[in-house]
Order: C-alpha cells, then structure tokens, then sequence
C-alpha cells in the first residue's frame, strides 16, 4: 500500500512540481530585484477605538506592485521572503518609512507594524527598532509591533527577553490574528502582550453561529482580566460592529471604516472620521 501511493505521489510530483518550482525560482528573482529597486510601497488601514469613537491609529501592510503581476499579496511573498532571509531587509524597511511617515500625523495616532517570526528573534530587532524611533523621532509609545503566534513557537526563549526591550522604550506589542494558532492560551500567561487581535475568521462568523459568538465574547473578557486591549479585524458590516460594540471591545479594523489605503489617501481618512465635523458612514 505504501508503495503504491509513494509511487502514485511520484506521478503527481514530476511535472507540476516541476512548474511550481519554476514559479518560485521567478519569484524569487523577482523579489530580490523588488528589494534592490524599493518596488514596494507600504498601505496604512486604520484602527477605530469605540471608546473615544475616533481613529487612534493606523495599520501599515505591505504592497508589492509587481510588473507583470500587478500586486501580489504580502501572504504569498513574505513566506518566501523568510526563506530567502530577505525578511530582515525588507521587514526593516517597513518599519522605517511607517514610522516616517507616522511621526507627521497628530501626536494620537498610532502606527502598527508587522513583524515576521524570523525577524522578531533576529540578534537586530531591537537594535533596528531603537535607530528607526532615533532617526524618525517618532515616540515610542506610538510604536505597536504585531506579532503571531508562530514567532513563540519559534522561539520562546528569546521572545520574553525581546519584549521586555521593546517595553523599556515604551513600544507596545500586539498577539495578531488570536486564536488561529495552537496554544493561544498559554501564551497569553506567559508573554506580555499589551493587546489581543482576533482573527477575522471569528468576526466573519460573528451572529452565524453561538459558538463563535461565545468565543469572540470570551476573549475579549480575557483580554480585559488581563490588562490587554482587544481589536477585532475583518469588521464588514454595521452588525459585527453592533455587536463588538455590545461585547465592550476596544477597537476594531476593517473595510466597513476603510481598506487599506496609499499615504496620499491617509489625510482624508483622518479628516472623515477625527475632523472638526465628522461624516456620517
Ligand atoms: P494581518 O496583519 O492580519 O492583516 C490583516 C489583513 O486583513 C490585511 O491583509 C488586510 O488588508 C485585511 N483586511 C483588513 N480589513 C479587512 C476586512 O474588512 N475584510 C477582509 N476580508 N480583509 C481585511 P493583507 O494586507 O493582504 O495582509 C495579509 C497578511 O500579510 C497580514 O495579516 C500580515 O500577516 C502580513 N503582512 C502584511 N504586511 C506585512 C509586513 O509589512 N510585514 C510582515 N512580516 N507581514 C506583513
Ligand atoms: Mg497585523
Ligand atoms: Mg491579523
Ligand atoms: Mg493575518
């Protein structure tokens, strides 16, 4: 029986491994020429708390315009990135011009950065993070790093030790998309994470069925108890929100405020929703 499925797996891997291997070789190529010509550009989305029912902050996610491909999602080229140890290049290069680009927006505004496992334990992170708030002059208590479960899985050693630098310069840390991962839970105990993002696959569900409903709210209890912020991503609709609202979350992203939008954009967006006279959605 084995056999005949290594030997059935053999069929399938010559040619269309062949082809993705091919593929990757081209991105890989790609990639690299991207990083040396700087043909990425960095998106802000914000973040609105419903505390203080304004935007406190923005978002940055990565965008990689690529010639033949038009924009290609940072879920597709960052794992490759990783392998290529161009990770730590590129992932610094966010984190400048974010900061950048944050230090010009009212004192309030917080700017949140993603951070890859492989750069979060790299020897450089924090050394990076403390010449990039020297150079920008941005506080860093307007600095928010988020991270995924995985970087603890990678390393949790190294992590406790990280975060507890990243805290000494006031920088903030965020545990991206909860509850996807393995042991959320734990974690939670024993990192100290100043806030908790919940995965959009849980506000997608959000009113669908009790059992997400029961989840998000027990989440965002546990954030409470344990000092942490919560944030819901993905929010769409008037009824997610509703009911974020209802459970006493403290912030919430998603394309119901606004998508992602390019730095030119990222005035009009703080005008819609800080300004003097507010627009309605
Ligand atoms: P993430 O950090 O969890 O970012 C949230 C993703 O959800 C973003 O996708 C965002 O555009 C999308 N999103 C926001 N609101 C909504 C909504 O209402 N509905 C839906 N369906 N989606 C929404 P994006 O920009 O494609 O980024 C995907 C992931 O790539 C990010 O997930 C993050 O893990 C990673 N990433 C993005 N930029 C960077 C970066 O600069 N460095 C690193 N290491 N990772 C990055
Ligand atoms: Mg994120
Ligand atoms: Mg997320
Ligand atoms: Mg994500």
């Amino acid at each position: 029986r084995a056999k005949s499925e290594a030997r059935g797996s053999f069929r399938f891997f010559e040619p269309e491994m062949d082809a993705r291997l091919q593929a990757r070789r081209l991105m890989e190529r790609d990639l690299r020429d991207a990083l040396a010509r700087e043909a990425f550009e960095v998106y802000y989305q914000p973040i609105y708390s419903l505390g203080t029912e304004r935007i406190c902050g923005f978002e940055a996610l990565l965008r990689w315009n690529h010639p033949g491909r038009g924009f290609v999602s940072p879920a597709e080229f960052i794992p490759i990135a990783e392998e290529l140890g161009l990770i730590v290049p590129l992932g610094e290069w966010v984190l400048r011009r974010a900061c950048e680009e944050a230090s010009r927006w009212p004192d309030g505004l917080k700017i949140a950065v993603n951070v890859s496992a492989v750069q979060f334990t790299s020897a450089s992170l924090v050394t990076a993070v403390r010449e990039t708030l020297r150079a920008t002059g941005l506080p860093g208590r307007r600095l928010e790093l988020e991270i995924t479960e995985s970087v603890l899985v990678a390393n949790p050693g190294a992590t406790t030790a990280i975060l507890h630098s990243l805290r000494a310069m006031g920088v903030r840390v965020s545990m991206d998309d909860f509850g996807t991962g393995y042991s959320s839970l734990s974690y939670l105990r024993s990192f100290p994470f100043d806030k908790i993002k919940i995965d959009q696959a849980f506000v997608r569900d959000l009113g669908a069925t009790d059992g997400t409903d029961f989840i998000v709210r027990a989440v965002i209890g546990l954030g409470a108890s344990l000092g942490m912020t919560t944030t819901a991503e993905g929010v769409e609709t008037e009824a997610q929100l509703a009911r974020l609202r209802a459970e006493g979350c403290d912030e919430v992203q998603g394309y119901l405020f606004s998508r992602p939008v390019p730095i030119t954009q990222v005035p009009a967006v703080i005008q819609r929703w800080n300004g003097a006279a507010r627009a309605i959605a």
